[in-house]
């Protein structure tokens, strides 16, 4: 007895949310790669008025002016760069298709959240948790 229909009847439907998956995937990388495009624009900009640390010897109050400005450069170079890596890690997730996936908890993270924060590791439940610590 040929008894092959179901796994051929079965196909088509996986085969098609495969593709819902796919064309979702293809947004959230699109938005991904578009916020990379838009960070490495303003890191740009951020690298050319960073101060040479320690470069003159003039006076001592513009050189505490100076420091504090490099720090702060520092600092929101710092951040940008986190967001850019877990924009990295994301985009790395998408292509090994655990994208969407919470890290902590192994759910599924919400389609709504993932819009709002493609490059999110965890759950909202999760991340609060991690807040809350
Ligand atoms: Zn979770």
């Amino acid at each position: 007895m040929g008894v092959r229909l179901p796994s051929s009847l079965g196909f088509p439907i996986e085969y098609q949310e495969i593709e819902m998956d796919r064309r979702r995937l293809d947004r959230y990388k699109r938005l991904l790669l578009e916020r990379r495009g838009e960070m490495s624009v303003a890191s740009a900009d951020a690298e050319s008025p960073i101060p040479v640390a320690g470069g003159s010897k003039g006076d001592q109050i513009d050189q505490a002016n100076a420091d504090a400005e490099a720090e702060l450069q520092i600092h929101l170079h710092q951040t940008d760069g986190r967001l850019l890596r877990a924009i990295e890690e994301a985009l790395a997730r998408i292509r090994n298709g655990t994208f969407g996936t919470c890290e902590a908890c192994r759910n599924p993270i919400s389609k709504a959240r993932l819009e709002a924060v493609p490059w999110t590791r965890l759950c909202r439940d999760c991340k609060e948790r991690e807040h809350s610590k």
